[in-house]
């Protein structure tokens, strides 16, 4: 039998193996690394995962589609942006992901949110395979006719390659409801398919699920009250600093403000807010989604319990519980620091790997409860597998369903990761409870399905 030390010498060869083959995405490195470095204890517990070319196979996606997207400004310049999609592992079940539409974005970026996906997907336990795409389109201060004319051209080259039964697309960062709308007509009158199952995110009324829009938020909340619990304290009264403000930032912040506890914060690229009285949700929900603004605009009408830091860090603020809702490293190691400083008890990640690897390892060190996004946001991409299912059965749920749904698999999902993580020696430790968890399934499956 292999020993732990043995497994993770292999590991370390198979992660420099990776940052070669694959030049310049320090962001895929990055997640490969993190998954990678808590696998040892499993693989030199079962044999069969140390089978050669499992790993191997699990770090290479089955497909990577890359792609021009031409589109007309409303002056009628040609823009010319690139799309991506990388359907990861389908061995659960179809690729499903968001897309990503940011300047940021390239494909190193994608495969990490794609690598993240598989994990994170398996651990809802309902069927669903990892994949991400997006574009390097900004779609700050374009047109609603920009987005769409954009949209369109995306869907022209990706519907040939999408399918309610091949994979499945969804939002991330700047697509939302609009964007989602667009996507799925575009698809239709390519293919003449009401094929409700192919994206999710859709709108009210025609295939959407209640509660899509919210699900990642209040998940992330359900995650954090269940990591409190186990420590033996809940959300009442706990002040919050949440950075973001997006969809997954908005509807964290209503869920705290509901089970009684109190996000003092919100921010963007320009700055941050901090509000004393409690970020006044309604009022960032009409100045972010109604009016496509900035967080400036909140604290100007919010009055004098808000004040706006341009620049800076939101972490900076003191508080019980962070919530990082916005982007990938956003909370690094003295950000980590501070907020230890400050007393804070558990760290959740709304947004997709926002804590470095060196903020990760202080905050454990120093006894912060740290949820991982691929546990602790999986709640919005399991409520898109419900809207699948409800697509499939040509129904729709009621708001109180899928919020009972959602409310169980978060659990499920923390009862999980907690009980691998004491049965591989690391108590406490979500991330590697996480990593594990999701790669048994995937593993199991994937060797059950042959060398493919
Ligand atoms: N983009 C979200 C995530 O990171 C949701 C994906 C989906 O609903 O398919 O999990």
């Amino acid at each position: 039998m292999t020993t732990r030390s043995e497994t993770r010498t292999t590991l370390d060869h198979l992660l420099t193996e990776i940052e070669h083959r694959n030049p310049a995405q320090p962001e895929f490195h990055q997640a490969a690394h993190e998954v990678l470095e808590t696998l040892a204890p499993v693989v030199a517990a079962r044999p069969e995962y140390a089978e050669p070319g499992l790993i191997e196979r699990l770090v290479e996606p089955e497909r990577q589609v890359l792609f021009r997207v031409p589109w007309q400004d409303d002056k009628g310049r040609v823009h010319v942006n690139r799309g991506f999609r990388v359907e990861f592992n389908s061995a659960l079940g179809p690729y499903k992901g968001g897309l990503r539409f940011h300047p940021s974005v390239n494909l190193g970026v994608i495969k990490f949110l794609g690598f993240e996906q598989i994990f994170k997907n398996a651990l809802t336990g309902l069927g669903i395979g990892g994949g991400k795409g997006g574009s390097d389109f900004d779609p700050h201060g374009r047109s609603d006719a920009e987005v769409m004319r954009f949209c369109q051209s995306f869907m022209t080259e990706l519907h040939r390659h999408i399918g309610e039964h091949t994979d499945v697309p969804a939002g991330d960062i700047g697509v939302g409801g609009r964007e989602i709308g667009y996507l799925f007509g575009q698809y239709r009158r390519i293919t003449n398919r009401w094929e409700a199952g192919v994206l999710t995110g859709k709108g009210q009324g025609w295939g959407g699920s209640l509660i899509r829009p919210e699900a990642t938020g209040y998940g992330n909340v359900l995650f954090a009250a269940a990591m409190l619990r186990e420590r033996g304290e809940d959300l009442e009264g706990q002040t919050a600093v949440v950075s973001g403000s997006g969809n997954v930032a908005i509807y964290t912040i209503e869920k705290l403000a509901a089970l009684g506890a109190n996000a003092v914060t919100c921010s963007d690229s320009s700055g941050y807010v901090v509000d004393e009285k409690g970020v006044d949700v309604e009022l960032l929900k009409q100045v972010k989604e109604v009016e496509r603004g900035r967080v400036d605009t909140y604290a100007e009408r919010r009055g004098s319990s808000a004040r706006f830091v341009p620049g800076g860090s939101v972490w900076d603020v003191p508080a019980d519980l962070a919530l990082p809702s916005a982007t990938q490293n956003e909370l690094d190691e003295s950000a980590a620091a501070t907020l230890v400083r400050n007393g804070v008890k558990a760290v959740s990640e709304g947004a997709n790997m926002p804590a470095t690897p060196e903020a990760v390892h202080l905050l454990q060190k120093a006894g912060v409860a740290f949820g991982p996004g691929k546990a602790a946001n999986a709640g919005g991409v399991a409520v898109s597998a419900l809207e699948m299912a409800q697509n499939h059965a040509r129904t729709s749920w009621t708001a109180a369903k899928v919020e009972e749904e959602l409310a169980d698999i978060m659990n499920n999902i923390h009862t999980t990761c907690h009980e691998t993580a004491e049965r591989y020696d690391a108590p406490g430790d979500y991330v590697t409870g996480a990593n594990i968890a999701g790669f048994e399934r995937v593993a199991d499956a994937m060797l059950a399905q042959g060398v493919i």
